[in-house]
């Protein structure tokens, strides 16, 4: 049996897993996930390359609770041919609030105070702490931990982590808390083996969740998905940022009700909204239609707006990365960006955008440009090893 730490991204009706080796080195043994949990639960592995290990279906209808499906998976590690013992779980929780800087130990106590953190991030905290609640009680000897995205952006200066807003706003708990920080964390450890001069750096984790990150000497320093995971770029199906007297008009007209309006900011806007077909970027890039267009125009003038704004705050730039799914692949995206960034000194080198980098400036641009590929699972199996090493 080979000893593994697994990877949980618990979400509302999805669980992903990966399974890693406790070495040194963590290593990626095996991935999945249990989809559609509430509707048409199925289960699939595959192995690191990506070739199918095994799969299952629960039939439609079925719902599979978050529970079961983490026996499931759990079981299949220990009993089928993967023949993987679990050891430790590190799980993925998007908020940490203004408790936890770093990953932590799971204990019962930091559960509630995580699960108390829900109501300001309704989308992922509540099902990410379900998946940590349901392995404690099943598996009760098994050391766990969380790791946050908020927590990269804890080194945020004062300034950055406040809204102007009345005290009594202020005292309820709301903060600047960004998001993304696992995958900001692995990059900013990958920055320099490609640059290692390089002290101010703004990365895009351009993905169906997107954001900017401007960061200096490796530590946070400013980013855009503020509080809940709505606002910032616009996104797959999330609006980006819209303000919030725009926000009063539509409620205040009747347009919508509070739900409805939450419903569509999160689900019906961004890349979906603008160009009426489609949330995904490889589709609207390929469109004809002058919506998607408008979709594609929008997403890279908002990324040039931040850019631009977090050049200005780090006091100039020094590198830039592009990072998840369409960072890592939209060859069209990061070409459109460049070309606005000319004034900064950023140079396309075409062949080697179309390649999708590593580097993907030419050598005499004052600026960098890289495309470096994000791994947050890697990054949460890593986290877990140190700190359950070190209890
Ligand atoms: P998530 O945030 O859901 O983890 P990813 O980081 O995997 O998402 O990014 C998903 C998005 O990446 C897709 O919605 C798609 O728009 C975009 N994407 C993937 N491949 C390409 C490509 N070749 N060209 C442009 N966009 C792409």
């Amino acid at each position: 049996m080979t000893d593994a730490v697994l990877v949980v991204n618990s979400g509302s009706t999805s669980l992903k897993f990966g399974a890693y080796t406790t070495g040194k080195e963590a290593t990626l043994l095996c991935r999945g996930v249990v989809d559609s949990m509430s509707t048409d639960p199925h289960f699939v592995a595959k192995e690191p390359d990506g070739k199918p290990l095994d799969a299952h279906e629960w039939g439609e209808g079925q719902v599979l609770h978050h529970k079961a499906a983490l026996n499931y998976i759990i079981g299949w590690l220990e009993q089928h041919e993967a023949n993987i013992k679990v050891v430790a779980a590190g799980h993925r929780v998007v908020l940490g609030g203004t408790r936890f800087d770093g990953p932590v130990v799971i204990t019962p106590e930091v559960l509630d105070y995580l699960d108390g953190l829900s109501v300001m991030e309704p989308s992922h905290q509540a099902f990410n702490v379900r998946g940590a609640r349901a392995i404690a009680e099943d598996f009760p000897g098994l050391p766990q931990v969380a790791v946050f995205d908020s927590s990269f952006h804890r080194t945020m200066p004062d300034v950055a982590q406040i809204y102007p807003l009345p005290k009594a706003a202020r005292d309820t708990g709301v903060r600047h808390w960004g998001y993304h920080g696992i995958s900001y964390d692995y990059i900013s450890r990958q920055v320099p083996k490609v640059a290692p001069e390089a002290r101010r750096v703004i990365v895009g984790h351009l993905g169906g969740g997107a954001s900017v990150c401007a960061m200096l000497d490796g530590k946070s320093i400013e980013t855009s998905m503020a509080f809940a995971g709505l606002t910032g770029l616009p996104m797959a199906t999330r609006s980006g940022d819209v303000p919030a007297d725009v926000i009063f008009y539509l409620l205040r007209t009747k347009a919508y009700t509070s739900e409805t309006l939450e419903k569509a900011l999160y689900g019906d806007s961004g890349l979906l909204g603008l160009s009426g077909t489609s949330s995904d970027m490889r589709v609207l890039q390929a469109s004809p239609d002058a919506d998607a267009k408008l979709a594609v125009d929008y997403f890279v003038y908002a990324l040039v707006k931040f850019i631009g704004a977090y050049t200005a705050l780090l006091g100039g730039l020094d590198a830039l990365v592009f990072t998840a799914g369409i960072g890592e692949n939209s060859a069209i995206v990061r070409a459109a960006v460049l070309e606005r960034l000319d004034w900064l000194g950023l140079k396309l080198d075409a062949a080697a955008n179309a390649a999708n980098g590593p580097r993907i400036s030419t050598a005499d641009s004052k600026v960098a440009a890289f495309v470096i590929p994000t791994n947050e699972e890697l990054m949460i199996a890593q986290h877990t090893l140190d700190l359950v090493s070190s209890v």
